[in-house]
């Protein structure tokens, strides 16, 4: 096995962010810190983009502690895109975990724990290591390449790297000083070939490049030494991951816990046991450890809970108590409802959110869209999509977002193209688009019907 330094994504939970792939950061003029009418892929909305970079300023200031932030507006307003964007403007690479109430609502896990896995999944951590290197040319194998290798060597081997480089398809790749070790007890000489097995990552030194050459039938000249100083160099490695991550790496751990690299390295073990209460407390030990040395940085990101009236007091009783803690993501909850009962109680309360917590929370209202503010998020939301409208199928969509929801048009660009192409065109046309709200039809539209069918079935 080759230890390459990754970037974990788990995070990023695909699907629901993927809508939002056109939004680019708030859209702030970089002076006043007020929202552009038109930018960083956002239309409108105006004054929820300016709310939500002050409280970015806020968190950047440290003095957000103990807060949240609640997105009060009717559906597809933007606020899940406008959440997005607080966290790509809080830093680079900061996690952004987006989920819905209703998934705390499951026969197998307690609703506190996927609320604290979520929490752990929003919570980033850089961790810089100084590491000894090797940048040497690797060339991955081909299995085709391979084959003859493996022939001759009894072994399935992954890669040739070499004190060369090879012009055919070599890559420059970072490797594991455990690799790094057992080249350098090879003692190679510039123009040597080393392979790395498949399997153990074990190097071992198998000739001179020229033979290798006609072996396979290659120039000499293909191959390019490669300075010597630039074999072995200390540097400094930069990793991102996630507390979640490092909780289901370790929940079966292997080897030495309480050393970085240990608990970094099981990232790549397949998960296998429950994550404890006590493997939490284990992590955010080694974890506050490396912070104190300056190995690490803590990174919270942002985690999102849509349709938040759907949590009931238990969680929100969770939830006040985890945004206290030192180790807290941004939070930002989202609602479509006005006053709703508490879940969990007989009270009523605004959002369905217990009063105690409302106070905690800097609320901020996003509102509908004109139509003009339609047209414009589909044409953004089509060129994301690859989607090429004619300006009448735009109007129509326009037309249709404005009767019915911004988020009915956007979803009906895809099938759109789809009719336009089974009819052999490339860009969609009006007749594509109302094809396409035909098959699929808008909620007002169904729930209407299904009222209208009720209404029969009762007389
Ligand atoms: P819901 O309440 O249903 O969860 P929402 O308020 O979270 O909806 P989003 O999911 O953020 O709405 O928006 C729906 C779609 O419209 C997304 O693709 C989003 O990126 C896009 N969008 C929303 N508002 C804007 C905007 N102001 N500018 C550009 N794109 C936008």
């Amino acid at each position: 096995m080759i230890f390459f330094y990754f970037q974990v994504k788990s995070t990023t939970r695909v699907q629901r962010v993927a809508a939002h792939s056109h939004v680019k950061g708030l859209g702030l003029h970089p002076e006043t810190q007020e929202a552009l009418p038109k930018a960083s892929g956002f239309v409108g909305q105006m004054k929820a983009r300016t709310s939500a970079g002050v409280i970015v300023d806020l968190v950047k200031m440290k003095n957000f502690a103990g807060r949240a932030v609640l997105f009060a507006g009717p559906p597809g307003t933007g606020k899940t895109a406008i959440a997005l964007a607080m966290a790509q403007e809080l830093g680079d690479k900061l996690p952004f975990c987006p989920m819905v109430a209703s998934e705390v609502f499951s026969n197998e896990v307690k609703k506190t724990e996927v609320l604290m896995e979520n929490f752990r999944r929003a919570i980033g951590l850089r961790i810089k290591e100084k590491k000894e290197v090797y940048e040497g040319e690797v060339t991955e194998l081909t299995p085709v390449e391979a084959e003859p290798l493996a022939a001759t060597y009894g072994k399935t081997i992954s890669h040739l790297l070499l004190g060369l480089k090879t012009c055919k398809g070599s890559k420059q790749l970072k490797l594991d000083p455990t690799i790094y070790d057992s080249i350098l007890k090879q003692r190679i000489e510039i123009g040597d070939v080393i392979y790395i097995e498949a399997n153990s990552g074990a190097a071992k030194r198998v000739g001179r490049c020229d033979a290798y050459a006609s072996e396979f039938d290659l120039e000499a000249d293909e191959f390019v030494p490669l300075p010597k100083g630039d074999v072995h160099k200390t540097k400094e490695v930069v990793q991102d991951v996630t507390l979640h991550d490092l909780d289901v790496a370790n929940a079966r751990p292997q080897g030495q816990r309480g050393d970085v690299s240990s608990i970094v390295g099981q990232l790549l073990k397949p998960k296998k046991t429950e994550i404890t209460d006590r493997l939490r407390a284990e992590i955010n030990k080694v974890v506050n450890e490396y912070i104190d040395q300056g190995i690490a940085e803590l990174m919270p990101g942002v985690l999102f809970i849509d349709e938040v009236h759907l949590l009931d007091l238990e969680c929100f009783t969770y939830l006040h108590r985890a945004l206290e803690s030192s180790m807290s993501p941004i939070v930002v909850f989202a609602t479509n409802r006005g006053i709703s009962v508490v879940r969990g109680t007989e009270e009523e309360s605004p959002h369905g959110i217990p009063r105690d917590l409302l106070d905690r929370l800097l609320i901020i209202v996003t509102e509908k869209y004109s139509r003009e503010n339609i047209r414009e998020i589909v044409t953004i939301r089509s060129e994301a999509e690859n989607v090429k409208l004619e300006s009448k199928a735009l109007d129509m969509l326009a037309d249709i977002g404005a009767r019915s929801s911004m988020r009915y048009v956007t979803q009906l660009l895809t099938p759109a193209k789809l009719i336009a192409h089974l009819n052999g065109k490339e860009s969609v046309s009006e007749t594509d688009v109302e094809e396409a709200s035909h098959l699929f039809i808008d909620a007002k539209t169904s729930a209407a019907s299904a009222r209208i069918a009720n209404q029969q079935a009762m007389d």
